[in-house]
């Protein structure tokens, strides 16, 4: 599960961006195709429905998510 840092060695979690023993900075390995495989089966799934109308929705609301989380204002 886990991957060795290196610069110390220790054993370290996939998804962090700095080493929590020596805090040097390595690259995440986030699961990127966790989400590619998520908005696969999503798109198969509207497809498969033949709800186009419906994807195109949908599509329209994570855009908006989006965009409000980026213009957040305090
Ligand atoms: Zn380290």
């Amino acid at each position: 599960m886990g991957r060795p840092c290196p610069h110390c060695g220790q054993r370290i979690s996939r998804t962090v961006d700095e080493c929590p023993y020596c805090g040097a900075r390595v690259q995440s390995q986030r699961p990127w195709y966790v989400w590619l495989l998520g908005g696969l089966m999503v798109l198969i799934l509207f497809l498969w429905l033949g709800d186009l109308s419906s994807l195109a929705h949908f599509a329209e609301t994570l855009f908006n998510f989006a965009r409000g989380v980026g213009n957040q204002a305090p």
